[in-house]
């Protein structure tokens, strides 16, 4: 399990609001243009990706599932903003795995997902 109250306060020292409405993530962002963050699990480090940790902090649970932007802003972590999706049934979010597959963004989610 992630330490949540450790990393809760940090992750919001990384978040500005943006004039949109969007809570734009400050810190490091991934090849992608994603937030991207370090975090501790089960003892160990691991990245994952700013938008999920603001969904996991938010739910309190982390779905088997892509967490979407409504917003289409890949920086944003606001969690209304978030959705979670089935990546099966999503045209669009297949397509899209497909052609950034091909540079390593799977790889990435199964580091996360184990
Ligand atoms: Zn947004």
């Amino acid at each position: 399990m992630i330490e949540l109250v450790a990393e809760s306060r940090f992750f919001w020292l990384h978040v500005k609001q943006s004039e949109t409405g969007c809570w734009e993530w400050i810190g490091a962002l991934d090849k992608d243009g994603y937030g991207q963050l370090h975090a501790v699990r089960d003892g160990k480090q691991t990245t994952m990706r700013a938008h999920r940790l603001s969904f996991l902090l938010d739910r309190g649970f982390l779905p088997d599932l892509d967490i979407d932007h409504l917003c289409g802003n890949r920086r944003c972590v606001r969690p209304d903003h978030l959705e979670a999706v089935e990546a099966k049934g999503n045209e669009n979010a297949e397509a899209i795995a497909r052609i950034e597959g091909a540079f390593g963004r799977l790889g990435s989610h199964q580091t996360w997902r184990e």
